[in-house]
């Protein structure tokens, strides 16, 4: 594979084109795999991995490239320059296979990321539960001790790609006596165990993307605890930081959707226009700050702040001035009605400004209410 990014963007290129021809790329989907695509997008991405891009900057000894993250911006790039899937589960590359790579043991390093870049493992993220969102910390999914490993009880919800997923990140308290962070660990939790029940949920959009997941002295090993006993949080912390500064190339894909909305609206008389300029300013400065951004943890929360408020502001307007009638890059009324969803999945607007009065501005922290 070429060293020099020029040849290796060719290369890439290349790659893209001939499988656009001959059909075998996936058209890309976001963060989160509708289950209909499922097949297309593992077919796709056991090809990526054949050819050698998967995993581009993670080390060759865990399937990898061992390749500069410069080299995994180009292919990232490339792919939405084409509206093409650069990878199959963001739950898997982004999420679980950094945090094995930051915190696991080589074991688990070994058995988790050559098969997560080969497609033979689907990931989903066990966090969210009916009382617990925003405030992760007061999770009540209990992992007890039972002999070398553990038993988990509890329900998690809005868990995405679950019902396609062999294997989740799952967060469970271990210490009763801390209810704070102190008292949770981070688990590497296979779906198939006993005890598991897997609920698909309906979304406004009409698929179903995400579920309930409800646990019933589901075993744990002890070789499937990430990090330290009790000591999950921090890896949380980095998951949650990986997960709000994934920006890729959604810079591209937001020029396109913007120029796609300029051309839909030449027509429309200078207040509609008027509207559609708003939104192509807004467009060019989120792009500059995603550019500039690249990819910093620090800068997540106003990265996905920036984005998802766009996405609000001009799906709405596409549905506003198109109405069901607006053709162009995706559909006006489904990116309508996906878009809020975005707002609150992996932290909502308000806790993203939270963190940014409170870890980006050092404004003093909001007031926690008295129990
Ligand atoms: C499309 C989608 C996919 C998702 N996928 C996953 C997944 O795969 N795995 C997973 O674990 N979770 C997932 N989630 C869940 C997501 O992380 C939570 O929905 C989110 O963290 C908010 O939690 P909540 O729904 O419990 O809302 P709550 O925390 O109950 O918040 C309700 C409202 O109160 C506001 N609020 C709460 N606290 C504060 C505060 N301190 N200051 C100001 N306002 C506040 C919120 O902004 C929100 O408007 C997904 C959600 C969506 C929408």
């Amino acid at each position: 594979m070429a060293d020099s990014l020029v040849e290796f963007r060719n290369e890439v290129a290349e790659f893209l084109d001939t499988s656009i021809a001959d059909g075998t790329a996936c058209p890309a989907f976001g963060s989160i795999m509708p289950p209909d695509m499922f097949d297309a997008a593992r077919a796709w991405q056991r090809r990526i991995f054949e050819r050698g891009y998967a995993g581009l900057h993670w080390p060759t000894e865990y399937g990898g490239q061992g390749l500069s993250v410069e080299h995994h911006h180009v292919w990232t790039e490339e792919c939405a320059r084409r509206q093409l899937a650069s990878y199959m589960n963001f739950q898997g590359f982004v999420l679980a296979g950094p945090a094995i790579l930051k915190f696991g043991t080589e074991e688990q390093k070994q058995q988790y990321l050559r098969s997560t870049l080969a497609a033979e493992i689907v990931w989903c993220q066990l966090f969210s539960e009916p009382g617990s969102g925003s405030d992760l910390v007061s999770l009540s999914t209990k992992a007890e001790a039972d002999g070398d490993g553990w038993v988990v009880t509890g329900q998690k919800v809005w868990s995405s790609t679950a019902q396609l997923a062999q294997h989740g990140i799952l967060l469970a308290r271990t210490n009763g006596d801390d209810p704070g962070h102190g008292g949770i660990s981070f688990f590497l939790f296979d779906m198939a165990s006993p005890g598991v029940d897997v609920r698909p949920l309906k979304q406004m959009t009409g698929d179903q993307e995400f579920c309930e997941v409800f646990l019933d002295a589901a075993p744990v090993a002890q070789a499937d605890l990430l990090g330290p006993l009790h000591g999950g949080w921090r890896v949380a912390t980095s998951v949650l930081a990986d997960e709000r500064s994934a920006v890729g190339a959604a810079g591209i894909g937001l020029e396109q959707r913007t120029e796609a909305l300029l051309a839909q609206t030449r027509d429309l008389g200078p207040v509609e226009r008027d509207r559609v300029v708003d939104i192509a300013v807004a467009a060019s400065a989120t792009r500059r700050l995603l550019d500039r951004s690249a990819g910093d943890p620090f800068l997540g929360p106003l990265v996905k702040l920036a984005m998802t408020e766009f996405e609000t502001t001009r799906t709405r307007a596409s549905v506003d001035l198109l109405g069901p009638a607006g053709a162009g890059v995706g559909d006006p009324q489904t990116e309508f009605l996906y878009a809020p969803g975005m707002r609150v999945a992996g932290g909502t607007s308000e806790i993203q400004r939270n963190l940014i009065g409170e870890r980006l501005l050092g404004l003093p922290r909001e007031p926690k209410p008295r129990s």
